[in-house]
């Protein structure tokens, strides 16, 4: 299962594994399935990943850490 983070309205998706949040649970989904079977990260998905997004994505994630 995927860690659901709700902030503000939104809610967010983060990966038990690589700890990596995604907007898509599908997105965090995947991303955990690949983690634990290969015990690294996939930057084709990761490549979605909010800490991975630039702007809107990053500032997102600002707020989450404070
Ligand atoms: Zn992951």
């Amino acid at each position: 299962m995927v860690r659901v983070i709700k902030q503000n309205e939104k809610e967010l998706y983060q990966c038990e594994e690589c700890s990596f949040h995604y907007e898509d649970k599908k997105q965090a989904e995947k991303c955990q399935a690949w983690c634990k079977e290969h015990h690294s990260c996939n930057i084709e998905i990761t490549a979605s990943a909010i800490e991975n997004k630039k702007g809107r994505g990053a500032s997102y994630y600002d707020l989450l850490l404070k």
